[in-house]
Formats: structure tokens, C-alpha cells, sequence
């Protein structure tokens, strides 16, 4: 270790301290005897600036700071299913054992349990060459997470022995020999949370990220590895979305960073979400879920570093080739925490007293998601991808927030959840007129083979009509239905028709709280049918109050009730539709 410096000032989370020359930006610092963990974030000369992660009070002037040499790094390996962390990896559970309910200073748990066996299954052998990111054996995490260890980073030769058997985090698994020598590899690695993870190479993210939420796969998808943004003011249903994306998105591993929200939120989830089952393999959520949790009253430098500890976990995942979903809720307490932080240091402010760099800090956060090669040096071929749901919460909604603004200028996929539907209790209160996807030219090969050619056309169709109808709405207002045309009341009723039908989706209900893609659809297609059906006839001069009061509408209305084993139903009704309407010219 070398020399240590001095603290000059306190204020709040931040500390200069002064002969700290031999100290990197972004080295890991212990403040005073009671080592408080802090992070470089500013050198000048002999005087390092340092976000401290823990509560500062009664640290003064004079007191030592003591250097690491090293960066923020987290431990990656098995046991991080399941577990609750705080901003810099300390397992939440544990230190709540050892400290109770309040985080007592200084306090250190490892973020890997040191006791726990874990049974290694080799997947290479003796003589095998490899090197950064092969797979070396695997540990069944949970009943639903196959954890593969990989080799680490900078070794590289020739494996000359590997074990098989019961073993914890620290123990040897492998011997590899490599230019330098024998390394002894264990099951657990290290890696630094601002740099991001390596891969091979980047793909365009061209299969979509299914949710099982009809507005979000049939009207505003996101790709795997894709990102998307959604706001959050009160009560529109934040949670209740955030929930139903971790439970049915096509994704085998969640991490939810809990960032900052207020307390009593945070501690909803910390409740709520181990208490959540997966559906599809009918264990706990949390078997395939890493949480960290950042409640406000913890010290806002912890809030700023765990979005990097959550985001470097989940790219760990990914190297493994899983299909990993991210969500940070929310980034705008992300972003005051470096707005604060920002303000101690002195930086010349940006908008709102955010600082210049906001919108590059998000930037290169948000760069970290995308489908990618993983990297492998023997040639075999593996997929990963890590999507990334960012929620944001600007005060009293305004989407002209700067931390909005500069999220959306990087996302490709925007849910705007409205206050307005919720009270009005269309659920999910995601508005069809402004949200929006750029990921639909990406995935429209992928789903026109996959799912049906005209995918999209009944996509752009319904588009079309509820456009339309926001259109009509304010003639209406002005001058009543009976004054617009068949034409014009026809897209009133379809569009009623896929906002109650399709769009409105219950996630507490059974079936309801999930459709399969091909579900939704057989049921998009129905009701575009059924529109450009009753379009025809009313050409053929059939009134159209005949039309709305047509008895095929209440089967539309119980689609979304119906199984997926029995998804075929679904088509016969545009047989009745045909069947009632010919019967109107008949008569
Ligand atoms: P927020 O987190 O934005 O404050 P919640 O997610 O807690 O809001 O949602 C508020 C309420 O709205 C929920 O308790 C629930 O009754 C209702 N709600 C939201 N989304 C849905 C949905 N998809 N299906 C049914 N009810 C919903």
C-alpha cells in the first residue's frame, strides 16, 4: 500500500484529502480510522476529490486516508442469485444480521459467501487450451440458473488439472498454465464496475424481447439487448409494469437496481419482489434475480455507484449467453446523485444544475446493453444479450426534465405511462399516441418469419385507426357522434375495440397477465378483420348503428380470456363476423 493522505475538507459525502499523488481517478479509498469506503472521483495534483459511500459526520480535518490502489471492482461469481445488495455490493441480509436495521459505518461483508460449497461440474478437461471467457465448468446456482464459470480475464494456456466436486468461491477449480506460470483459478472473479465487460463483437438487435404485454410486443417493442425508457409519475403503474416485464419477459436472468427511491418504496420492493413467483417454472422470482437496493436515506455516493454494480453483474450474466433484463428504478435519483456530488466539486452546471456530462454519463450507461458474440477464444459460438429498462421520474412528470431528455435521446423505445389512463383505468397506462419503438425495422424480419407476414401490417393498421380516432374525438366533442360518418364512427368502434379488447390488459388476472405472441396476434387480426368487414358492407350502404350494435363484438371483447391452448377459437370468430354481417344485406 502506499503513503497516506490527509483530509483538508469535509463536505457531505465528499472529502479532499491532500498527498494522495500516487492515487488513480477512481481508486478506492478508506477514510479516516474508521475506513469508510470512498472513490476517487477528481486529482489534482496531490489533492484527490472523493465521493465517500458512506455517512460522513464526524469525520474531520487532519484525519488519514488510506489508499487501495484498486478501483470499485465486484465479485462475480456464485451467489449472487438471490442476493440484496447495496450500491457497492455489501449483501444487505448479511449486514443487516451482523448490524441491524441501520448500516453501521465501515462496515464490510464479503459479497460472495466464503463458506458456502458449491458442487463444480467441469465442462473442459486436462490438455484444453483456453482463455478469457471459455467456460470451464458449471455450478447450478439455483433449480433455474446455471452458473458457468469462465476463465478470467488475462489468463490464458493450457488447463493442467481440473476438478470436479464440492468447493467454495476461494477455492482452486482449475490450474492453467499460462506464459507466466500456473494460475490458479477459483469459481469467483473480480471485475471493476465503470469499465464495461469485453465481448467479441456487437450485433444490430434483431430479435425482439417478448413480454407477454400486449401493447408493449405488438405496439412499442423492444429488442434483446435493446433499451427502453418509461416514466413514472404516481400511481400510473410503474410497479405493477415493472413487475409483470420481470416475471413474463423472455429474459433468464433479472437484475433490478432500486435506486434511491423514496424508503418506504424501496422497501416495497424489497418485499414484494422475493415474494413474487416465476411463472414459467412456478419457483420464486428471486431464483433468477439479482437486487440492489439504494433507498434515499443511504449515502447519495452509494446511489451513484450502483448503477455500475447492478449493470457490470448483469453483463456477467450475459457473457454466459443469457438473455439478461436490467431495470433501473430511477435513474433520476441516479442523476441527482451526480448532480449533488457535481455541486460539491464545484463543477460549472449544466441545465438545472445537472451536470455537463449527464447526458454522457447516461449515454455510456446505457451503450452497455446491446446483443452480443460473447467472448470465447476456442471458436464456439455464444449469443448474449442484456436489455436495459431505465425508469425515470421527473418531477411532477414533466417529460422536459433534462434527466428525460437526455435518456430519450439514447433509448430506443419509449413507454409513456400516463396519469390520465390510469385514473380513466386503462391498464397498462402506456399511451398509444406517444409512446414509441424504434426496434420495429430491426425485428421485422425475425417476426414476419416467426410469427405471421403481416405482423406489421395489422401493426401499422391499428396505428392508423387510433391516430384516427384522437383526431375524431375533439369533432365530437364539438358537434356530437351523429354528425360523422359511417367511415368515421366505424373507426371510433374499432378503435374503442383495441383500446378495451386488446390494448387494455389485467395483470392480476389468470390468464389475462400474459399473451403469447401469437395470441395477440390472432387477436390484433380479428379485430383489423373485423374493421375492414364491416368496412365493405357499410359500402354497401348497411348502417352502421347495425354494425355497432353487432353481437360479434362481445366474443371480441373475451378473446383475451381465452387459453392459449384454445387460441384457435380466436380465429373462428371472424366466421361469425362474416356470418352476421351478410345477414344484414340479406335482410
Ligand atoms: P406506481 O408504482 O406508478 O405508483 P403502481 O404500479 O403501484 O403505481 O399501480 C397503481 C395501481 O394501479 C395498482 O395498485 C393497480 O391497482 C393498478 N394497476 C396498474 N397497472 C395495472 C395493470 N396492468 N393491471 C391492473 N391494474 C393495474
Amino acid at each position: 500500500m502506499s503513503s497516506t493522505g490527509k483530509i483538508v475538507k469535509v463536505a457531505g459525502p465528499l472529502v479532499v484529502a491532500e498527498n494522495m499523488e500516487d492515487s488513480r481517478m477512481f481508486d478506492i479509498v478508506y477514510v479516516s480510522d474508521k475506513k469508510l469506503m470512498g472513490e476517487i472521483i477528481e486529482l489534482n495534483e496531490d489533492l484527490a476529490s472523493i465521493q465517500v459511500y458512506e455517512e460522513t459526520e464526524g469525520i474531520g480535518v487532519g484525519e488519514p486516508v488510506y489508499q487501495s490502489g484498486e478501483p470499485l471492482t465486484v465479485e462475480l461469481g456464485p451467489g449472487m442469485i438471490q442476493s440484496i445488495y447495496d450500491g457497492i455490493q455489501r449483501p444487505l441480509n448479511d449486514i443487516y444480521e451482523k448490524a441491524g436495521d441501520f448500516i453501521a459505518r465501515g462496515i464490510t461483508a464479503a459479497a460472495l459467501n466464503r463458506e458456502r460449497k458449491w458442487k463444480f461440474e467441469p465442462l473442459s478437461k486436462k490438455g484444453d487450451i483456453v482463455g478469457h471467457g471459455d467456460f470451464l465448468g458449471y455450478v447450478d446456482e439455483t433449480e433455474i440458473v446455471k452458473h458457468y464459470i469462465m476463465v478470467p480475464e488475462g489468463v490464458s494456456g493450457e488447463i493442467k488439472s481440473i476438478k470436479a466436486g464440492d468447493f467454495t468461491v476461494e477455492d482452486t477449480v482449475a490450474i492453467i498454465k499460462s506464459e507466466n506460470g500456473d494460475v490458479e483459478v477459483t469459481m469467483m472473479q473480480k471485475w471493476p464496475v465503470r469499465k464495461p465487460r469485453p465481448y467479441l463483437n456487437k450485433l444490430t438487435p434483431d430479435m425482439p424481447l417478448f413480454t407477454g404485454q400486449r401493447i408493449i410486443d405488438m405496439l412499442f417493442p423492444i429488442a434483446k439487448g435493446g433499451t427502453a425508457c418509461i416514466p413514472g409519475p404516481f400511481g400510473s403503474g410503474k410497479t405493477v409494469i415493472q413487475h409483470q416485464l420481470a416475471k413474463w419477459a423472455d429474459a433468464e436472468i433479472i437484475v433490478y437496481i432500486g435506486c434511491g427511491e423514496r424508503g418506504n418504496e424501496m422497501t416495497d420492493v424489497l418485499m414484494e419482489f422475493p415474494e413474487l413467483v416465476d411463472p414459467k417454472s412456478g419457483v420464486p422470482l428471486m431464483k433468477r434475480t439479482v437486487l440492489i437496493a439504494n433507498t434515499s436515506n443511504m449515502p447519495v455516493a452509494a446511489r451513484e455507484a450502483s448503477v455500475y454494480t447492478g449493470i457490470t453483474i448483469a453483463e456477467y450474466f450475459r457473457d454466459m449467453g443469457y438473455s439478461v433484463a436490467l431495470m433501473a428504478d430511477s435513474t433520476s435519483r441516479w442523476a441527482e446523485a451526480m448532480r449533488e456530488i457535481s455541486g460539491r466539486l464545484e463543477e460549472m452546471p449544466g441545465e438545472e444544475g445537472y451536470p455537463a456530462y449527464l447526458g454522457a454519463r447516461l449515454a455510456s450507461f446505457y451503450e452497455r446493453a446491446g446483443m452480443v458474440n460473447c467472448l470465447t477464444t476456442t471458436g464456439e459460438q455464444r449469443k448474449g444479450a442484456l436489455s436495459v429498462i431505465g425508469a425515470v421520474s421527473p418531477p411532477g412528470g414533466d417529460l422536459s426534465d433534462p434527466v428525460v431528455q437526455a435518456t430519450l435521446r439514447v433509448v430506443k423505445v419509449f413507454w409513456s405511462l400516463e396519469a390520465h389512463l390510469a385514473y380513466s383505468r386503462q391498464f397498462p397506462a402506456i399511451s398509444w399516441l406517444n409512446s414509441y419503438s424504434l426496434y420495429i425495422e430491426n425485428i421485422r424480419d425475425y417476426i414476419t418469419e416467426k410469427v405471421h407476414e403481416d405482423y406489421f401490417d395489422l401493426r401499422a393498421e391499428a396505428m392508423k385507426i387510433l391516430e384516427k380516432e384522437s383526431e375524431l374525438e375533439e369533432i365530437v366533442r364539438l358537434v356530437g357522434i351523429d354528425a360523422l360518418s359511417g367511415q368515421d364512427r366505424l373507426i371510433l368502434l374499432t378503435a374503442r375495440m383495441i383500446r378495451e379488447d386488446f390494448l387494455h390488459q389485467i395483470a392480476y388476472h389468470e390468464i389475462d397477465t400474459y399473451s403469447s405472441v401469437e395470441k395477440q396476434y390472432k387477436m390484433m387480426s380479428v379485430i383489423i378483420y373485423f374493421y375492414n368487414q364491416a368496412d365493405r358492407y357499410l359500402k354497401m350502404n348497411v348502417d352502421i348503428r347495425d354494425i355497432e350494435n353487432m353481437k360479434v363484438k362481445d366474443k371480441i371483447a373475451r378473446m383475451k380470456y381465452v387459453k392459449d391452448k384454445d387460441i384457435d377459437e380466436i380465429d373462428r370468430i371472424k366466421e361469425d363476423i362474416d356470418k352476421e354481417l351478410s345477414s344484414m344485406t340479406e335482410e
